[in-house]
């Protein structure tokens, strides 16, 4: 088994394919989507916690099932082989039967300065995820596309005042969604965002090009992400017409024996969404192959369902 990408999809696929005694190897390049993220929040039982100590509670969690092996590197090559996939990691090739995808998604992320000091804290994308810490207090938002007048009201559930700056690109909304903007009280800026100021953890202000500073104790970003998908598409996966892979109740996708969860997949992108369909799809991939030996010295393979049915 395969499992490609170790965020909280991949990790959760992994655990249950352990759980099964299905021989796997998980690969992950590492560029985990909240790898910057001071906390994840929302997460039941666990709110809040750094990635860090997820992850490393999750792979403590894994290092119990002997069948699982994790390794960092790059699956740069996936391919039809018989009775499986040919896969080539990091130069060497290898052989797997099923193959679980949890490759996520690339952030767009916006030209300003203090980005590195001030992402995942008091800069963030996600009003679901992190609109709470906003509560009571001003916030701006940088974008321009025909969907930032929702993102941006939806930020007035917890903020206090809503600036959009639409950061030198001419915004992307009609005259009935101006009014409903001005009704509401928030303001369309058409400058370019050019600086965050104040230390990290403690955003003052968003400076725009010509000087004027608005007050933000944290600034959103809506401008888009990259769904992970280049080896979904070389094996034929069907993607939905937002560009991820389309999945059936299982995360099954398309091809017969891949199966595919997170962030790369329709849904909300919410850790504790990545880990349910992980374990789905970990769940199904290892039930898939009812019927065959699990590991060396394992009883004889349980009988493949049909032959149970009545
Ligand atoms: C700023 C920010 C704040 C967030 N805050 C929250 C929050 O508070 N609460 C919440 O629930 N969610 C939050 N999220 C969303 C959450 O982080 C994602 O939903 C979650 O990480 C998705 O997990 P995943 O496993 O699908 O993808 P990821 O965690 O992105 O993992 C995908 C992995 O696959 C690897 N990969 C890709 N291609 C390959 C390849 N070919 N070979 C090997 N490895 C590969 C990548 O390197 C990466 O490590 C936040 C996201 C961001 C960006």
């Amino acid at each position: 088994m395969l499992v490609v990408g170790g965020g909280p999809a991949g990790l959760s696929a992994a655990t249950w394919l352990g759980r099964y005694r299905r021989r796997t190897l998980l690969v992950d390049a590492g560029d985990h989507r909240n790898r910057a993220v001071e906390a994840v929040h929302g997460l039941l039982g666990r709110d809040p916690v750094t990635p860090a100590q997820l992850r490393q509670d999750a792979l403590e969690g894994l290092s119990r099932y002997p069948h699982v092996t994790v390794r960092q590197g790059t699956v740069s090559g996936l391919d039809h082989a018989d009775e499986g996939f040919e896969v080539e990691v990091d130069g060497q090739c290898l052989h797997a039967s099923r193959v679980v995808l949890a490759t996520g998604v690339r952030d767009r992320l916006p030209a300003i300065d203090g980005l590195a000091e001030h992402y995942g804290a008091g800069l963030q994308h996600c009003p679901t995820c992190e609109g709470f810490e906003a509560r009571g207090r001003p916030v701006v938002v940088l974008g321009w596309g025909a969907h930032v007048p929702a993102f941006a009201t939806e930020l007035l559930d917890w903020a206090s005042e809503v600036v959009v700056v639409s950061d030198g690109t001419p915004l992307q909304v009609t005259d009935a969604q101006r009014r409903q903007l001005d009704e509401v009280g928030i303001e369309l800026v058409d400058g370019r965002a050019e600086a965050l100021l104040g230390p990290r953890g403690d955003l003052h202000a968003v400076r725009l090009v010509g000087g004027r500073e608005l007050p933000a104790a944290m600034a959103f970003f809506s401008i888009g992400h990259d769904p992970t998908v280049e080896l979904a598409r070389g094996l034929g996966c069907a993607l939905t017409d937002e560009g991820v892979i389309a999945v059936d109740h299982e995360q099954g996708t398309s091809v017969a024996g891949v199966f595919a969860a997170g962030d790369v997949t329709p849904g909300m992108q919410l850790v504790a969404v990545a880990i349910g369909e992980g374990a789905t799809a970990g769940v199904a991939c290892a039930q898939s192959l009812q019927g065959r030996a699990t590991v060396p010295g394992a009883p004889p393979a349980a009988p493949s369902p049909e032959l149970l049915a009545p």
